[in-house]
């Protein structure tokens, strides 16, 4: 790569094939493709049926060492290895991604279709809107909070019977439940189907949801910092009667919606999720969902679309299924278990699926094993774990950078003593993680122009001793697919392998949260507080105690100590509080006290961001 082309001018100079011949090659039919556009299309999920019988390709997970402000390049790698995969070797192969959030685009961190010679192309549509899918979840979502505060506003200032008359309305002078309500009336033990035979008290038990507003977890969310929002105060118009309440936004792609759509199976069970999603409790103590508002049928319609994955192409050509982008802590971090499906199928059984799991392996690996993949059934056949000399110098004790400050010399020079200590604890300890899910490694290591000889060697010697299946180093960023060559051929191999996947827990909550704590970040053990023992024995008793572990901690050490690095020992992991995403389908403790809770909008720092200074170079406003 010449240094003087940015990611999105190499982006620019290739023209992306066809999205329909794209399609025909892959294998689809002309009617299982929904374009928008000329250089990406829906795929429909009626192919699953049509490949019913077709068996899987072989499933590999990229995840990454601990990140550090150096960067890893865990999309950029995922990226090479299918061009390596598809235009050089010849294999069938599929890239699985993600879809970025506008918060990240055009905050310091920017897009995230890869980079150099590695990227999702047209990187404009991959990093922006795409097909609508995160919009139809900022729909969704906020119908969810506008029903809950409409609700709210009716059961103050109406009627039982005025209430009950809304809800259940007459249409040619007959009132008929609908099956939901019968459900819901079922859930209250009324066992009646007449509307005009419910007793007063039935009739106030139905139509009242009684939230207590100041236990409402559902917020509106938007697909921008904008900070100005995080706290706010509705029911402000005269109209509302003085029904007011601070609520606020969260980034759209927080909505327990977006872990929803990653985690659905099918159009069914997408509905049933959504209708399971709490929105808030009872004064009573008891959970309101979604279904009890009579708004999940709304939200699944809007969705119905965005539960089908996108399709796009790499700058070689080849293909990449771009679905869902839940945040990798307090939810899963992972692209859509039907996009994977999808892509296994349409690979075949020599062929290679390759999705991308967010963060270090602690975070994103452990929860696209426990979560993810305990929601689709699929197994995994080898993980590929990116590393980088720099952030592995880093872990072994090199010093801090901070944004826009020149790189000190230990990242610039040779330095092999910082490159084995980073090994040694931080590389080992993500290879071991890995290794207790029953799944072979392979390290990739991600060449960055100021790595020599010598610290590439030591990396993958050492890589192989912590019990790597095999550990290379590539050259995709600079070099496309062509460069990512020998992580091809070692994946090959690795998926060769025979697999013992096995999940880390079956157990109750509490035991879930230390087996995570011990066993993948190196605790000696849990503290729980009495508050937060007692919302476990409440998620016990509403019979969610079954559901896997989101633990939402901060992705910078394996510890809940950001400054932390490598891998820390002789810490105990402090669970500050604990939630549950019902709908999705996890219960997330927060860890530590200093986690920035990534649900929030970020400070705004659209000044000083990457991707519009990207854009701004080559002049598109
Ligand atoms: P991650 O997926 O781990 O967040 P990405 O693959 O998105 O990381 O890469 C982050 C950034 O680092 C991108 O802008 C990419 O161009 C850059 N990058 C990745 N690998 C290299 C490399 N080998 N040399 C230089 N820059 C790189």
């Amino acid at each position: 790569k010449s240094c003087s082309l940015s990611d999105i001018e190499i982006s620019r100079a290739q023209t992306p094939k066809p999205i329909d011949q794209l399609a025909a090659e892959i294998g689809l039919l002309p009617e299982e493709l929904e374009p928008y556009g000329r250089s990406k299309a829906k795929v429909r999920l009626s192919l699953l049926d049509r490949l019913h019988s077709q068996p899987d390709g072989k499933y590999i997970l990229v995840a990454g060492i601990t990140p550090t402000p150096l960067g890893e390049g865990k999309s950029t790698v995922t990226i090479g290895l299918v061009q390596a995969m598809s235009a050089h070797l010849k294999l069938n192969s599929f890239a699985c991604l993600r879809q970025p959030s506008q918060g990240p685009t055009f905050g310091v961190k920017g897009g995230a279709a890869g980079g150099g010679y590695a990227q999702v192309i047209p990187m404009e549509e991959f990093n922006l809107h795409l097909t609508g899918d995160i919009h139809a979840i900022t729909a969704a979502n906020n119908l969810v909070a506008a029903a809950i505060d409409a609700r709210m506003l009716h059961e103050a200032t109406q009627s039982d019977k005025a209430l009950f008359n809304r809800l259940v309305p007459s249409v040619n002078g007959v009132r008929k439940f609908s099956p939901i309500q019968i459900s819901r009336l079922q859930g209250l033990g009324i066992h009646k189907t007449d509307p005009a035979s419910l007793t007063p008290q039935e009739v106030s038990a139905f139509a009242r949801l009684d939230l207590d507003p100041s236990k409402i977890t559902w917020h509106r969310v938007v697909d921008t910092n904008d900070r100005f929002l995080r706290k706010i105060t509705v029911g402000q118009a005269s109209t509302e009667k003085g029904q007011t309440r601070e609520t606020g936004f969260d980034i759209a792609v927080a909505s327990e919606i977006m872990a929803i759509l990653a985690l659905s199976d099918n159009l069914g069970d997408m509905r049933g999720r959504l209708g399971r999603m709490v929105v808030g409790t009872s004064r009573s103590g008891k959970p309101v969902t979604a279904e009890d508002l009579g708004v999940s049928g709304a939200v699944a319609v809007l969705m119905k679309d965005a539960i089908k994955p996108t399709l796009m192409q790499t700058l070689e050509g080849t293909p990449v299924f771009v679905h869902a982008g839940p945040f990798a802590n307090i939810a899963h971090g992972n692209s859509s278990v039907l996009a994977d499906k999808l892509a296994l199928k349409l690979v075949g059984q020599d062929g290679f699926v390759v999705t991308e799991a967010g963060f270090g392996a602690d975070i994103g690996m452990e929860k696209f094993f426990n979560i993810k993949c305990r929601a689709s059934g699929l197994k995994p056949n080898v993980v590929v774990l990116v590393a980088t000399v720099r952030a592995l110098k880093m872990h072994g004790g090199g010093p801090n950078v901070s944004a826009g400050a020149p790189l000190p010399r230990e990242y610039i020079d040779e330095n092999l003593s910082l490159v084995a200590r980073g090994c040694r604890s931080n590389l080992r300890k993500q290879i071991q993680i890995a290794k207790l899910f029953g799944v072979p490694v392979v390290v990739a290591l991600n060449a960055f122009r100021t790595d020599t000889p010598a610290e590439i060697d030591l990396v993958c010697q050492i890589a192989k001793e912590c019990g790597a299946s095999d550990a290379v180093s590539c050259q995709h960023w600079s070099q496309g697919g062509r460069g990512c060559l020998e992580l091809a051929l070692a994946v090959k191999e690795a998926a060769r392998q025979p697999t013992n996947f096995q999940f880390l827990y079956n157990t109750e909550v509490v035991e879930k949260i230390r087996t995570i704590a011990q066993k993948v970040y190196g605790a000696d053990d849990i503290e729980v507080s009495p508050e937060v023992q007692r919302k476990i024995d409440y998620y016990n008793h509403q019979g969610y105690g079954s559901l896997p572990i989101c633990m939402a901690k901060t992705h910078l050490s394996l510890s809940h100590m950001p400054d932390k690095k490598g891998a820390p020992t002789g810490f105990v992991l402090p669970i500050r509080d604990i939630r549950a995403s019902v709908g999705a389908g996890f219960i997330y403790p927060l860890v530590g006290t200093q986690l920035v809770f990534q649900g929030q909008l970020k400070d705004s720092d659209l000044d000083l961001c990457s991707f519009f200074k990207q854009i701004n170079c080559v002049g598109i406003f």
